[in-house]
């Protein structure tokens, strides 16, 4: 069982991934749980992983591709007690550390111990195996496939950390959930669509309209046709939104901050667009607006959003690829031709 493996690898920055052969990792021991890695689903940091980014400084080539995916336990160490071979689980791309006063509270996303991202830093999930500390191994609940598991532990995850631990999202609330077609957008819409609020969402072609209310949001924008900020405050009575979702950053900031309320919240997880915006300061302390802060998720956030997937709140897919074809549909997410997630298959 440990004849070398296949793994999708980076080996320079700027340079697109390649599928090739490494060594197994060999049998789990202590606390270690051996995952055959089944489905990995592509993510805008896996763009990002490729490129080299300037913040990622511990980001060292080459590497193993995969920030979120989902398998089956391959095999246990003699510590391991939460799970048994041949269970379905997802991973925590974070290598946190379980002791830190942080990780104490359950905020494993706040590590102060950090030992990297998978797929990101440190190798990543494409690949036929991974080992990994049983801490950060989170059991998939029956019902749930493994291609749509491949969405939790960035897409999901990432969501419902955003929604309801930062911007505490209320039935009855109205949204704007910026790019609605993208694998956040989508799942934001149902998300927040499931706890009984009104969702206002921007895309980027007429297609995406229609794609976008199929999946339950009420006013779809097209950004490239009007401006959002306006519609929103016509659609609100002048007032704005009480939520914005952001992550497109430089492109949408200003407009996202113009469509909140008084005493509105904006929570952001990405800048696609760019990392720097102008940020209208007496809007923000006349207005009384909050602005968060949010990255990745917590242990107890994957299990949350794993329980929404088995009760049918489940992953909006653009298509399913094969592994091969990653560096293709890379592209094509970079150019936004998707609506929902790019889940490949680990044959
Ligand atoms: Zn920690």
């Amino acid at each position: 069982m440990t004849d070398p493996m296949l793994a999708l690898r980076l080996e320079k920055e700027g340079q697109p991934s390649r599928l090739m052969e490494v060594p197994h990792p060999g049998a789990p021991a202590g606390d270690e749980v051996l995952v055959r890695m089944r489905a990995v689903s592509l993510n805008h940091i896996d763009l990002f992983g490729q490129r080299g980014m300037a913040f990622a400084q511990r980001q060292a080539f080459p590497l193993t591709a995969g920030v979120e995916a989902a398998g089956e336990v391959e095999a246990v160490g003699p510590d391991v007690r939460t799970v048994r071979p041949g269970q379905a689980v997802v991973v925590h791309p974070a290598l946190f550390c379980g002791d830190c006063r942080w990780c104490n509270r359950g905020r494993e996303n706040l590590c102060e111990n950090v030992g990297g991202i998978a797929g990101f830093h440190v190798d990543g999930f494409a690949c036929h195996y991974v080992k990994a500390a049983e801490r950060r191994v989170v059991p998939v609940p029956e019902g749930v496939s493994l291609r749509d598991a491949a969405c939790t532990t960035v897409t999901f995850g990432t969501v419902q950390h955003m929604l309801f631990d930062n911007a505490k999202l209320e039935p009855g609330e109205t949204i704007l959930v910026q790019a609605g077609g993208s694998g956040i957008g989508t799942t934001a819409i149902k998300m927040a669509k499931a706890i009984g609020a009104t969702v206002i969402t921007t895309v980027g072609s007429d297609d995406k309209v229609e794609k976008a209310k199929a999946i339950g949001a009420d006013h779809v924008i097209n950004y490239r046709e009007e401006r959002f900020e306006t519609r929103v405050r016509r659609l609100t009575g002048k007032k704005g939104v009480q939520v914005v979702f952001e992550h497109v950053g430089a492109d949408t900031w200003a407009g996202s901050l113009l469509a909140l309320e008084r005493g509105g919240r904006l929570v952001t997880c990405g800048s696609t667009s760019g990392i720097n915006a102008n940020t209208n300061l007496y809007q923000v302390f006349q207005q009384q607006l909050t602005i968060i802060g949010s990255f990745g998720s917590s242990l107890r956030n994957l299990r949350e959003a794993l329980d929404k997937m088995a009760t049918g709140l489940t992953p909006v897919i653009d298509s399913e690829i094969d592994l091969t074809e990653f560096g293709l549909a890379l592209e094509r997410l970079q150019s936004r031709q998707v609506f929902g997630k790019i889940v490949a298959t680990i044959s």
